[in-house]
């Protein structure tokens, strides 16, 4: 009776399926309790969605839940283990500020990881504090929620609280716990940690289970370890290619911060790119642009030969065979990222069809936008609304010329110029979380707690593509700094 009332008041409906794998993947372990947990931004549809009671949730049981002071009915909290290449280098990592509460089935039947991040010290801690700050974790809420709007896979954010607590870092900061919500937090790392520590039993049993959370379709062919391989590659290069087209650097590829879903996670260093360059990195750790914007589909094919090399000895018992299959699938992953970016930059210039010259119409444009310092979205955005007179390159000669060539191009196919720029208003973001405008959100939140900035830059973000007045004053770029942006790591 109790269980049915509590479900009834609050909408949790806890499944805890990772549980049941074998115990090396994860240690059980409750949340640190906030000493006076405040609320400061919920996510309402997202609630909804979840099938969550989004009145309930705001009052002080519900965000008791939220600042880890009590665990849902029927949740197991634990942190999950895993290891990861930083850097190149290979590492045990695990949940050092996070416990997963449990998977939260939905009324429709979908079940979504709900996790707590900075919720006190776990056994993988290593010396860390386990904590997270106010700043981080609003700014992972704006992005990660940004980024769903822009229609690119990523783990979501259903609130933030503060904990009370302050939180030394370079100086006292304080101390919040962001609820994050995910396909699942099944990592490149995951299965690194299983084929490094576990056996072969452990390492099958979480390939058996990530197949039925995330590729239930694979279990019927013939070599499913292989389709596995081949359709985790198709989902993290339809993710890149999304990433890419709209300026989005991640920062921190690491493995560990690479899912098996693909779904973004990790809004650490991340930013837009505001001038077009390959070159360009935000985080201040990435001293050797290892995962600058041009960098970040070879990465992603880096990460996935250290995926695949967990999975060979189930591909093949004969160890050469499955070297061999599991490099052929591999070294079509240049190809497969390059046909989802393709199709999508055609999008963006409105093109319908596919000719030879595309690539090099693509090209010549994105030449001159790096030459001319012009910026990524309202580059694409004036383009889409007809004032190329706006643009950083219009005058010059090359200009000129490409936009001839890119006219003709849209004038050969059947569809009309109007269907052109309907499609690439559908594509061609006219906001993103621009790094000044989240800057701004984020000073007023934590210095003067006044939450009202952000609340309005989340408001238009949830629109991207509406391309209404409102939004013009979001599509300004900053002001002239000497400055380069940096990020840091959400700690
Ligand atoms: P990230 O940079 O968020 O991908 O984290 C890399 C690793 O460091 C993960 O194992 C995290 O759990 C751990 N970590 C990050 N911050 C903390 C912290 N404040 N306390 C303990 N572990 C942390
Ligand atoms: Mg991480």
């Amino acid at each position: 009776m109790k269980n049915e009332n509590m479900l009834i008041e609050t909408g949790w409906n806890i499944d805890n399926s990772y549980a049941h794998l074998p115990e090396i993947y994860f240690r059980s372990h409750s949340p640190t309790p906030s000493t006076s947990p405040k609320l400061v931004i919920f996510n309402e549809t997202l609630a909804k969605s979840l099938g969550l009671n989004v009145e309930e949730l705001q009052r002080d049981t519900g965000v008791a839940i939220l600042a880890g002071n009590r665990v849902p009915e029927g949740s197991f909290p634990l942190a999950q283990a895993y290891a990861g290449h930083q850097f190149g280098h290979f590492t045990m990592l695990g949940d050092g500020r996070a416990l997963l509460l449990g998977e939260q089935i939905t009324p429709t039947g979908e079940r979504f990881d709900i996790q707590l991040k900075g919720s006190g010290e776990t056994p993988y801690s290593r010396g860390g504090d386990g904590r997270a700050t106010l700043g981080p974790m609003l700014r992972e809420y704006i992005i990660s929620e940004a980024m769903y709007s822009l229609g690119i896979p990523t783990t979501r954010s259903l609130a933030v609280v503060t904990t009370g607590e302050d939180v030394l870092r370079d100086s006292t900061l304080p101390g919040a716990i962001l609820t994050r919500v995910a396909a699942s937090h099944i990592r490149v790392g995951t299965f690194q940690y299983a084929a490094r520590w576990g056996t072969r039993q452990d390492l099958q049993a979480l390939v058996d289970y990530t197949i039925e959370r995330h590729f239930p379709e694979v279990k019927g062919s013939e070599n499913k370890y292989l389709s596995l391989l081949k359709e985790v590659m198709k989902a993290q290069a339809r993710l890149i290619s999304k990433w890419q087209l709209v300026g989005f650097i991640h920062g921190v590829m690491n493995t560990d911060n690479m899912t098996i879903s693909g779904e973004t996670i990790d809004y650490g260093p991340c930013a837009f790119m505001d001038a077009y360059n390959p070159e360009t990195v935000f985080s201040s750790i990435d001293r050797q642009g290892r995962y600058a914007y041009g960098n970040q589909p070879s990465i992603a094919g880096w990460n996935l030969a250290r995926f695949a090399e967990t999975l060979l000895q189930l591909i093949d018992d004969n160890q050469e065979k499955a070297v061999k299959l599991a490099q052929e699938a591999i070294s079509n992953f240049p190809e497969l990222y390059q046909s989802y970016w393709l199709a999508g930059m055609r999008a963006k210039l409105g093109i319908f069809n596919e000719e030879m010259e595309d690539t090099s119409l693509i090209d010549g444009l994105l030449t001159m936008m790096e030459k001319y310092k012009a910026d990524f979205t309202n580059t694409f955005r004036f383009l889409t609304i007809e004032r190329p007179e706006e643009t950083t390159m219009f005058g010059t000669e090359e200009f000129s010329q490409w936009y001839n060539q890119w006219q003709a191009r849209i004038d050969r196919q059947q569809e009309s110029k109007e269907d052109s720029l309907q499609l690439m208003k559908k594509v061609n973001p006219a906001i993103i979380p621009r790094n000044h405008r989240v800057e701004e959100a984020l000073e007023a939140a934590v210095k003067k707690e006044d939450f009202s900035v952000m609340e309005g830059l989340l408001n238009v973000l949830r629109d991207p593509f509406a391309y209404c007045p409102e939004q013009e004053a979001y599509t300004e770029l900053p002001p002239e700094s000497d400055r380069p942006y940096r990020t840091f790591c959400g700690t």
